[in-house]
């Protein structure tokens, strides 16, 4: 969707690692250069917390960026990881211990076990280092920081562990890699499917969201049309791989399969 309205969202700094762009009221996005997802700060009258903190060799930078709102990382509260890719969360270790680190359930099990395959750990070429999930999180929690209020919804599909946080008075969607811009998809990765990811845009296309905040790109003020169109995709997607699983010749592949477990029921009965 090319679109050239000027962008109603503030630009208050900008150098080659980074740029830092106001959102929303205290709301602000973290956008790096490279590889590395979207960090978000989002500053309460009672608690400020950080969604996704981007790749460790950026760490500096991040900091940068937050004290040129007068912010230091002694004062975010809480910082909420929407999954387990490191190029999400790669830097959170730096916040181990000085604050509490938040995932949802089976993304905390992933990285608390240093799954370095469901955590992308070669393609992102980050250190092996622990990171800290000191909150499990679940469909249903709300987190309060005073004048927003966050509701963790479970939103799976581009990996098993996906979190989305909404803010339904203020219309915030902070829907990670779920749902992007333009309606781009995140794809879908080992422990993910496209069926629970169509489902997830579902629950998302059912929200009077307002901005949304995505893992990549630029902030977006046309939730509705981006949902839509991910939907599109989405079920191209699915039929595309519904023919890619036939023309694999699925069953001469799964008949070894099938055939252990018949041997193995044979075993058992006698
Ligand atoms: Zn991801
Ligand atoms: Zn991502």
């Amino acid at each position: 969707m090319s679109d050239h309205r000027p962008s109603p969202f503030p630009v208050l700094l900008n150098n080659d690692v980074c740029s830092l762009i106001q959102a929303a009221t205290d709301v602000y996005q973290i956008r790096f250069k490279n590889r590395a997802a979207n960090a978000y700060l989002v500053r309460g009258s009672k608690r400020t917390i950080m969604i996704d903190v981007g790749l460790s060799s950026n760490y500096p930078y991040l900091v940068e960026c937050l004290a040129h709102l007068g912010v230091s990382p002694a004062d975010i509260d809480m910082v909420v990881l929407s999954h387990e890719h490191l190029d999400h969360i790669g830097a959170a270790y730096h916040f181990n211990g000085r604050t509490i680190i938040a995932a949802h359930r089976l993304a905390a099990n992933k990285i608390m076990l240093r799954d370095d395959f469901s955590m992308l750990r070669k393609m992102f070429n980050e250190p092996d280092v622990p990171i800290d999930i000191d909150l499990w999180l679940e469909e249903g929690n709300l987190i309060d920081l005073g004048n927003f209020r966050l509701s963790v919804m479970y939103t799976p599909g581009h990996t098993s562990a996906c979190i989305s946080l909404f803010d339904q008075d203020k219309g915030l969607l902070f829907a990670a890699d779920t749902l992007m811009p333009g309606g781009v998809m995140g794809g879908v990765f080992g422990s993910g499917s496209i069926s629970d990811y169509i489902q997830s845009l579902e629950r998302l296309r059912g929200l009077d969201s307002k901005i949304l905040l995505s893992g990549h790109g630029r902030l977006s003020d046309t939730p509705h049309d981006d949902v839509r169109i991910a939907l599109q995709r989405s079920h191209a997607l699915l039929s595309d791989t519904a023919q890619l699983f036939d023309a694999l010749d699925a069953r001469s592949n799964f008949e070894p399969i099938m055939q252990s477990v018949r041997d193995l029921n044979k075993l058992d009965d006698s």
